[in-house]
């Protein structure tokens, strides 16, 4: 991950990336989407993908109320290409009540360099028609289980 604190201004595709992802409907993730005008840059995967990390004035904003046990992951959906094949996934974490990072993973070897317009975004649990997708579904849910808290 590389550092450049307070460098970088909050950009348009990660508010509108955690705007699509978080619900307004969800306790835990209005509170979330209501951090985001008090969220920075603090650093971005050393690999070149879209993955961004978080700062968060946290005596600005109250934090979501999350469960400290539970998983950090609070929202994902699939990343589709133009024929809605799967190309990766994009995931919304949280510590402690707080907006933490935005990771994106791409199924292929291609690294996912930037973030996928709201359109090429789908959320799980839609139901699928194509067999092939529901294939790379149950091979998200196993890796899901990998992610170290
Ligand atoms: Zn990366």
């Amino acid at each position: 991950m590389t550092d450049h604190p307070g460098t970088e201004p909050f950009p348009d595709d990660v508010v509108m990336t955690l705007t699509h992802l978080l619900r307004p409907d969800d306790p835990v993730q209005t509170a979330l989407l209501a951090q985001i005008p008090h969220v920075t840059i603090k650093g971005r995967c050393g690999c070149g993908c879209a993955t961004v990390y978080f700062d968060l004035d946290t005596g600005a904003v109250m934090p979501g109320p999350i469960d400290p046990a539970r998983h950090p992951l609070v929202a994902e959906a699939g990343i589709v290409g133009p024929c809605g094949e799967p190309l990766g996934e994009v995931l919304v974490f949280a510590r402690d009540g707080y907006l933490s990072w935005l990771e994106v993973c791409s199924w292929s070897d291609a690294t996912i360099r930037t973030l996928p317009s709201p359109d090429r975004l789908e959320p799980y649990g839609r139901t699928r028609v194509n067999p092939d997708i529901d294939a790379v579904q149950g091979t998200s849910a196993i890796r899901a289980d990998d992610f170290g808290t």
